[in-house]
């Protein structure tokens, strides 16, 4: 390249807001940070379980605990969309590096104990 072409390359370049964006920086909105639970709403319908690629996901619905493992998940948004209650939501916040397995676990309390035959109304 000729100096002259040169030198009008590098001093646009001079003057120019970088292409790039320096770490730490704001998340975007859509941006896939990390996956977050909420027990409260969580019907334990195994859903998000089943539609997990790499199985970072564990649901047991009869001891009603729901279990996440953060090293596996890819962020995909598999499990967000088939969420019916919207227990599962995408944050935009991305979740420290991680190097281990860090498995977090939620127990909702157990329902109430079917009705026995013996607690029904006479008659019913
Ligand atoms: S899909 Fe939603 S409601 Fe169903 S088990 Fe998963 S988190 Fe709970
Ligand atoms: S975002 Fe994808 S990988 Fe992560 S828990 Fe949900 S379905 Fe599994």
């Amino acid at each position: 390249m000729p100096f002259g072409k040169l030198a009008t390359v590098a001093l646009k370049s001079a003057f120019k807001t970088p292409a790039t964006r320096v770490k730490p920086r704001e998340p975007f909105a859509a941006t896939r940070g990390q996956i977050v639970y909420n027990v409260d709403t969580c019907t334990f319908c195994t859903l998000c379980m089943r539609k997990c690629p790499p199985g970072a996901i564990t649901v047991d619905r009869v001891a009603r605990t729901f279990e996440i493992d953060y090293l596996r998940c890819i962020v995909c948004n598999a499990c967000v969309g088939v969420c019916n209650p919207k227990s599962l939501t995408m944050s935009n916040v991305i979740g420290e590096a991680r190097t281990d397995h860090q498995v977090r676990r939620w127990h909702k309390d157990a329902p109430a104990p079917a009705a026995k035959p013996a607690d029904k109304p006479a008659g019913a």
